[in-house]
């Protein structure tokens, strides 16, 4: 069996994982992704 790295549950802006921080599920380019409450509001601002 073969691990499906995709399916990691991990922030997409910090890679925090869901037992450092709550992660929210949310949709990127078409994929299915996450991101934490912490990079959340990054996200909205659009701080990029
Ligand atoms: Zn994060």
């Amino acid at each position: 069996m073969t691990e499906q790295s995709s399916q990691e549950q991990k922030c997409i802006e910090c890679g925090a994982a869901s037992d450092q921080k709550v992660l929210l599920s949310c949709v990127k380019d078409g994929e299915d992704t996450w991101v934490c409450v912490h990079c959340l509001p990054i996200l909205i601002h659009g701080a990029h």
